[in-house]
């Protein structure tokens, strides 16, 4: 499948906002932390969430503090709840809807990167016994989040991402198994802060690694296994991460890039990265 296919396979996965109340701003905790300015219980609404559901500091949220809200990413998951499972209800219409959808959300959030993942996993497989596992659970997984919401909020959804890991660390195998000069595996290393620059990771499975703040400049994470891998304010300017494997939007959106940065063909650029030398800041 062609990656603009795959971003069109994907396109249920993306928030849509305007049909959503505001889920992802009131049913998390926060605590104030260098990603949110303020602490917040679960279940309450953050104090700039707006009656209609918007962010009244959309525009500002890193220069007010709140920059781990540009990074999150539901994934889909909040239309989802609001719309499919919940029929176009409000937390605010009473205590019992506003308890169920808190109870829920968490549960559809895990599904949306599931099948995030799932979806290019059978892009990655040739037909055969491992596609044909790929497909089936993405069609288990599929049926698991049109569940309703009793069913939803009973869900065991680890044990779903234990058993999607397994296999996604197989499709990973096949796919990196004959990859030129792969590099050493680093599956969930300690690498913050890391001086990583230039390094040659081809191919390497960095599944789970803590990349937080690393120095990932010009280094080569061609095919790279990147699930789940925490890249938060990691440096990868002038990195090559083509081909790279179960990238998620929200862990590029929390890293430092810039143009020179060469992505997986079905992700975005994030906007708020750093223009070419030379450019001007609009
Ligand atoms: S700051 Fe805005 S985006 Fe972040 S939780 Fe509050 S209302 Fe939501």
């Amino acid at each position: 499948m062609p990656p603009d296919e795959l971003t069109a396979a994907r396109q249920d996965l993306t928030a849509d906002c305007g049909r959503c109340v505001g889920l992802c701003c009131v049913v998390p905790a926060f605590a104030a932390s260098a990603d949110f300015a303020i602490d917040k219980p679960a279940g309450t609404p953050c104090v700039n969430l707006l009656p209609d559901s918007r962010c009244g500091v959309h525009g500002q949220l890193r220069e007010r503090g709140f920059p781990g809200c540009v990074v999150f990413d539901c994934l889909g998951a909040g239309q989802r709840v609001t719309q499919d499972v919940f029929g176009g209800a409000d937390w605010r219409d009473d205590p019992a809807t506003a308890s169920a959808m808190s109870a829920v959300f968490p549960v559809m959030r895990q599904l949306t990167e599931l099948l995030w993942h799932l979806r290019e996993a059978r892009t990655l497989v040739a037909p055969g016994p491992l596609r044909d596992e790929v497909e089936q659970r993405l069609a288990a997984v599929e049926a698991l989040a049109a569940g309703r919401a009793d069913e939803l909020a009973a869900l065991d959804a680890g044990a779903h991402r234990r058993e999607v890991g397994d296999l996604l660390g197989r499709v990973s195998e096949a796919v990196r198994r004959d990859v030129p000069g792969r590099a050493r595996d680093r599956r969930g290393a300690d690498l913050v802060g890391a001086a990583l620059r230039g390094a040659a990771l081809r191919g390497a499975s960095l599944r789970g690694a803590y990349l937080i703040g690393a120095d990932l400049r010009g280094a080569d994470l061609r095919r790279a296994d990147l699930l789940g891998a925490d890249l938060r304010a990691a440096d990868l300017r002038g990195a090559d991460l083509t081909g790279a494997l179960f990238l998620t939007q929200p862990q590029l959106t929390a890293a430092v890039g810039d143009p020179s940065t060469s992505l997986p063909a079905a992700l975005e650029r994030p906007g708020h990265w750093a223009p070419a030398p030379g450019a001007r800041r609009r």
